[in-house]
């Protein structure tokens, strides 16, 4: 072992770094929160690459005395807190006095700031933790600090980084707090040139609400607002159609501050009882206002979790406020005014490149899809259930076109196909209402009812789509309303969209007109879909078509006849049919065989009639 020295300054900065400044996002949290702090009521966010390459972050505040630059980059320096009782009181949003000086020491940073009402700024220049360079310069009062080539000189840390893509969305994700936590302020987030979120900063948490969920979900909303032993709630709830599959979106703010809390998150879900669906979960803003003495907000170097001195009193005034909230009904939201709840009719339609045949689509009111209704129906397509029994099948068009290309470990079974289309089928029965039993010709085959059923509404389907008919019209079109985010993504990807289905149009007012949907889709989905590609897009830039296949055997799995249901003679001989006919590949989507065959001979060989 070596001998026990004291670290360097340096290296002591560098262990904190790695604390600090986990990843881009939380190098953009602390100068946020530097910026909030200095009374900014603007904040601009840019990055690039995820912040990997580049973040900055200008605001309007009060800028910072020329006297205390260098100071602002030492660790442990701080504006904010003197004593230790000050700890107790934290009403400000950073303390610890270690961002900076953290975000310096692993990388190239450069400070511009203003002092409110004074005539000129300064320049400071900082590489990994050392000032290289202050001097005078022109800039707008408030500060701008650009952070590059985070981890330049940490290239262990830089190779646990995600995706720039998903670096992206985690500052997104921030963002989002940020524009529900303080809705007076302005925020601005851009990656990559594009504006990703925008909130005007009115100081109305409903045009927040708006800025990151969009005009739909607000309006569908129920407002929060109660006090109870002490503690103020404020926000927004969703449930019903709003609740959601995880507990990604709800948002808690303590005193000002974005946390996670499972104990607040439960005292919702318990006060949400009844109207939100096992296994889903309310999604919420939700402000709470409780002294400051009563809450722990250091009990983690992220300050993400908290701790309250009583934890019970707290979880039960949630859920009485919120089961208020929610037996007052929802009081209609009024929306923002800048905001016209009704959007005015668009000028010209679409002239996109949807591929799709004339007689894909056709849709009604009562079934406004064309061809996925059979989808959902889980009954036969009228082609299965021709009661023909005991009577000759005829030979299918084209047999060995059936053997293009076969898996390789199809090939036996695929091989015999073709004789049993020969010769007419008798029926003989299901056992265990699975299997179906029938002989035809020399042969008695086996089958999986719900193998052979999900095989054919997987041709179907795919051919409907390899024939270019990916769209299914909706005869009334929707109109949707979208978050920032959500309409940027929209506006740039919007022939991508109309390409994979999704037939949409600007409307005006950060919402779309939606005309079609892929043909996988059904109506009732049409924005939650629409919405979840727009997601795709954000999150990877592209819509992967895999997914789309998957759809396809999903879809059709789940409403194909399952093992167990009983089947009346007609619908299993129209099975049969359907696969002898349609000339199938002789296994289901997921691979699994639809039949197994035995011979008349290799019977009689094994009741020992004829020798072996
Ligand atoms: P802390 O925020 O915990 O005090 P930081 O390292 O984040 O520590 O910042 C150090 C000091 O630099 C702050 O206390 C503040 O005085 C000053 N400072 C940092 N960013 C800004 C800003 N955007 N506007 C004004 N002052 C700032
Ligand atoms: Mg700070």
């Amino acid at each position: 072992m070596d001998k026990i020295i004291k670290l360097s300054p340096e290296v002591i900065g560098h262990i904190a770094a790695g604390e600090v400044v986990e990843r881009p996002a939380a190098a953009v949290k602390e100068l946020v929160e530097n910026s909030m702090d200095a009374g900014a009521t603007a904040v601009t966010v840019e990055i690039r690459e995820g912040g990997l390459d580049f973040i900055r972050v200008s605001d309007n505040g009060s800028g910072i005395p020329e006297s205390e630059l260098r100071m602002a980059f030492e660790r442990h320096a701080t504006s904010k807190l003197r004593t230790q009782e000050d700890l107790l009181r934290i009403a400000t949003l950073g303390f610890r006095g270690e961002a900076l000086s953290s975000i310096a020491a692993v990388s190239k940073v450069t400070l511009l700031s203003r002092l409110r009402g004074s005539e000129s700024g300064m320049q400071v220049q900082n590489e990994g933790g050392q000032i290289k360079d202050i001097r005078p310069a022109p800039c707008a009062e408030g500060t701008a600090i650009t952070v590059r080539e985070l981890f330049f000189n940490a290239p262990v840390r830089r190779r646990f980084m995600k995706k720039p893509a998903q670096e992206t969305q985690l500052v997104a994700d921030l963002m989002e707090r940020l524009i529900l936590s303080h809705p007076e302020v302005s925020f601005r987030l851009t990656a990559d040139g594009k504006t990703v979120y925008f909130s005007p900063g009115d100081g109305r948490q409903e045009t927040a609400v708006m800025s990151v969920w969009g005009l739909n979900t607000l309006k569908q909303m129920i407002p929060v607002d109660g006090t109870e032993q002490g503690l103020i709630l404020k926000g927004y709830l969703g449930v019903g159609e709003l609740s959601r599959g995880n507990r990604s979106q709800q948002q808690f703010f303590i005193n000002g501050r974005a946390m996670k809390s499972a104990l607040l998150s439960q005292a919702v879900e318990e006060g949400c009882r009844q109207r939100v669906m096992i296994g889903r979960f309310p999604l919420c803003v939700l402000h709470l206002r409780l002294p400051f003495e009563s809450v722990d907000v250091n009990v983690h170097p992220n300050k993400w979790e908290v701790r309250f001195s009583d934890e019970r009193g707290v979880a039960q005034a949630v859920t009485n406020l919120v089961r208020d909230a929610l037996s007052a009904g929802a009081a209609e939201v009024t929306p923002p005014s800048f905001f016209p709840p009704a959007p005015t009719p668009p000028g010209a339609p679409l002239s996109q490149v949807v591929r799709r045949e004339p007689q894909a689509a056709a849709p009604s009111e009562a079934a406004p899809v064309s061809d996925a209704p059979r989808a959902e129906t889980p009954a036969f397509p009228p082609s299965l259930r021709s009661p023909l029994w005991e009577s000759p099948v005829p030979a299918a068009p084209d047999v060995p076109e059936a053997k293009e290309a076969p898996a390789p470990e199809q090939l036996s079974a695929e091989a015999q196909l073709p004789e049993l289309q020969q010769s007419p089928v008798r029926l003989i029965g299901a056992a265990f209402n699975t299997y179906i039993l029938f002989e035809s010709g020399d042969t008695v085959c086996l089958c999986d009812q719900h193998a052979m059923h999900e095989r054919l509404m997987f041709d179907r389907l795919m051919k409907a789509y390899d024939s270019g008919a990916i769209a299914q019209t909706l005869l009334i079109p929707r109109v949707i309303a979208l978050s920032y985010r959500e309409y940027g993504t929209f506006l740039e990807y919007q022939a991508l969209l109309a390409a994979a289905g999704f037939e949409a149009e600007d409307f005006g007012d950060q919402s779309v007109r939606l005309h079609s949907l892929p043909l996988l889709l059904g109506q009732p989905q049409a924005e939650s879909s629409f919405k979840e590609a727009l997601e795709e897009l954000m999150a990877t830039g592209s819509l992967s078509d895999d997914k789309r296949v998957e759809k396809i055997i999903t879809a059709s799995c789940k409403h194909a006849v399952k093992g167990g249901d009983r089947l009346s003679n007609d619908e299993l001989i129209g099975l049969v049919r359907g696969v002898l006919e349609g000339n199938v590949r002789p296994t289901c989507p997921h691979g699994r065989p639809l039949m197994m065959q035995l011979t008349r001979t290799e019977l009689e060989k094994r009741f020992q009639r004829i020798p072996n």
